[in-house]
């Protein structure tokens, strides 16, 4: 966790144990991480009905979680009052636990994620882990508990209808070939939930059955890839591994995988014929950011070396907060050495009158610069999608 010393978050990083799915290779095991053990696992009446839902249940009590059948299917309990303590109780309470839950109607009416992908879908929501910079913090309400949806098969059963209906990377003339995108990790981070969910095993294989122009995305900051490695998935999911500088990682994420981890897993998926990509995410100008980020792409080129048909993408963005996330953040972390100091920042409005803070203009163009010419020296066989 870098300077930031909160007890809770000790705790749950203990609550974790070296991932097992690999019976043939101890090493490569351990190399996948650990896994995160919820303490507990709620399960609402309408999830517990599913035989999705009652899946998910039977793994994380196989994880030792302690199960709690709602008698509603309402999440309800977790929120500490205001003041700092409760709020810390919620907050720890929250990344201890698991909800297996139906997923609402509004989440299956689908928005596009631009400039990533034409759709977003959730098969989850939440994470376990603790970066200090979380995307997370601003776009969801509550304590931030992972809740996992029961529902899969109506979840995917639902994208056919938005095939061929893409207008973010369908409409673009260098992605227009991917054919419709889907992003599943918009509110999750599924891999590092999967090994409770087994969600995204049944995503690539749904995606890698549907025979259509379509690509399943998504993007983790986990390792464990045991499982999707032999599965069908006939190149339609692209696998996106978030790397960063080492002192990015080193201060500010917790509850991840390693950086080594990340990159070994990136070419344990492309070795097993995934489109595969990097994204590079928050990028911060830190103290040496320039010879951290090529000491980066080094050790992602060194990987990646001899992967015969390597499909290999890069996204770039870089750290940006809104007032609310910065807010939920500062209370999440409140002894951060994050740099959320507006007065650093450039404001950058949005089409719906809010606005991000983002990095100076003239910042901005020096790092995009220099990324764009360094990845192509250092990885000149990766395709960068997009900066912002
Ligand atoms: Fe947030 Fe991603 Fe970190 Fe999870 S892994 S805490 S979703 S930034």
């Amino acid at each position: 966790m870098g300077s930031v010393s909160l007890p809770v978050l000790q705790n749950t990083s203990c609550n974790t144990e070296p991932v097992t799915t690999e019976t043939t290779a101890p090493d490569a095991a351990l190399a996948e991480g650990r896994l995160w053990r919820p303490r507990r696992v709620y399960i609402t009446p309408d999830a517990y009905a599913l035989p999705h839902g009652r899946a998910m249940l039977e793994r994380a009590e196989g994880f030792g979680a302690e199960v709690i059948r709602l008698k509603q299917n309402r999440l309800t309990g977790l929120s500490g009052q205001p003041g700092e303590k409760d709020e810390r109780k919620a907050y720890a309470l929250a990344k201890t636990s698991l909800a297996i839950v139906v997923s609402p109607p509004s989440a299956r009416r689908l928005q596009p994620i631009p400039p990533s992908a034409d759709w977003q879908f959730h098969l989850a929501q939440g994470c376990p882990a603790h970066c200090q910079y979380c995307y997370l913090a601003g776009s969801l309400s509550g304590p931030p508990i992972t809740r996992a949806y029961a529902n899969l098969h109506e979840i995917l059963e639902n994208l056919r209808e938005y095939v061929g209906t893409g207008k973010v990377t369908s409409a673009s003339a260098e992605r227009a070939h991917e054919g419709t995108t889907f992003e599943a990790s918009c509110y999750t981070d599924p891999l590092g939930i999967e090994h409770l969910t087994g969600g995204l095993e049944e995503s690539v294989r749904f995606f890698g059955a549907w025979d259509a122009p379509v690509q399943l995305r998504f993007t983790t900051k986990f390792a464990a890839v045991g499982p999707l490695l032999g599965l069908q998935h006939h190149g339609r999911t692209r696998v996106r591994f978030s790397l960063n500088a080492a002192s990015v990682a080193r201060d500010f994420e917790g509850g991840t995988a390693t950086m080594a981890q990340r990159i070994r897993a990136l070419r344990r998926m492309a070795m097993a014929g995934y489109p595969v990509g990097l994204t590079v995410a928050p990028i911060m100008p830190v103290e040496g950011w320039q010879a951290e980020y090529t000491a980066l792409f080094t050790e992602i080129a060194t990987a990646l070396d001899g992967v015969a048909g390597l499909d290999l993408t890069a996204e770039l963005i870089t750290h940006r907060f809104t007032a609310g996330s910065r807010e939920v953040l500062l209370g999440w972390y409140p002894k951060t050495t994050l740099d959320l100091a507006k007065e650093n920042r450039s404001e950058k409005r949005n089409k719906f009158g809010g606005f991000k803070y983002v990095y100076p203009k003239d910042r901005m163009a020096q790092m995009r610069e220099w990324f764009y010419a360094e990845i192509a020296r250092v990885l000149p066989g990766a395709r960068v999608l997009y900066w912002t």
